[in-house]
């Protein structure tokens, strides 16, 4: 089975190591003898999104979003064709902000996002950052489980009508708010850099079989030894009360 990856924005969008996320969609395909396909694609790149099965983008400060916004709203329905097409999505902070309504800086600067949720952002005083490690507990396909990360924003994300996790330590949306995040069946969009996949693998094979998905139904992946990530994961959980 092949499983084909665009990462995009792989130059401008990465924070706290977003890219170690690509390095584990790979590694976690492959050890599962799926043919992985990872491609980047940046500012002004010809790409058909449509061809592939995720779409991965990472964060970005707001000089960056900044950056790449109109080139992003120009692909605009090649990402609504994927989307139609049951492409999956993973996005993270800056991303995720990007395919809701707006989002508007602490000087009120305004960047349009794709409008394809109804969340949008706007950024909180100096005072109302959300900075540090995050614990959430989420329930995917049926599974509630606890998982770990690290947050830096201003932007707080509201009107966001199904939410991946409840935080269980740190900000999440808001500035401590109860939720994190936006779930749904095809996307995962979340504040959650640290990377996210290395040390919460459970995610990462929901994201695997979302994107196995647009080609081959439901695949059941083959257990892999998650024996250090999930240590790694624990040792956070315990520093944050969480366990
Ligand atoms: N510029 C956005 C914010 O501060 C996104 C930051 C990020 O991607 N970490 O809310």
């Amino acid at each position: 089975m092949d499983l084909k990856i665009l990462w995009m924005y792989h130059d401008l969008m990465d924070l706290y190591g977003d890219k170690g996320n690509a390095e584990v969609l790979r590694g976690r395909g492959q050890k599962r003898n799926l043919n992985v396909q990872l491609d980047t694609c940046t500012l002004g790149q010809q790409v058909n999104i449509d061809d592939y099965d995720l779409f991965f983008m990472g964060g970005g400060a707001d000089k960056e979003q900044n950056l790449i916004y109109e080139d992003l709203l120009s692909r605009k329905d090649n990402i609504k064709e994927a989307m139609d097409h049951k492409t999956a999505f993973l996005l993270i902070c800056g991303g995720y902000q990007l395919f809701g309504q707006y989002y508007k800086d602490q000087d009120g600067g305004m960047i349009k996002g794709l409008g394809f949720f109804d969340y949008y952002t706007e950024a909180s005083d100096r005072d109302h950052r959300c900075i540090g490690n995050i614990a959430v507990e989420t329930t995917i396909d049926g599974k509630t489980f606890k998982a770990v990360g690290f947050e830096n924003h201003g932007g707080q994300t509201k009107n966001v009508r199904t939410p991946f996790a409840k935080v269980l330590s740190g900000h999440g949306n808001m500035y401590k708010s109860e939720y994190e995040g936006f779930l749904t069946d095809q996307v995962l969009a979340t504040y959650m850099h640290g990377p996210l996949l290395p040390k919460n693998p459970q995610i990462a094979d929901a994201i695997i079989k979302r994107a196995l998905r647009k080609r081959y139904g439901e695949v059941e992946l083959a257990p892999l030894d998650d024996t250090l990530e999930d240590k790694a994961r624990e040792v956070m959980l315990k520093r944050l009360k969480c366990d």
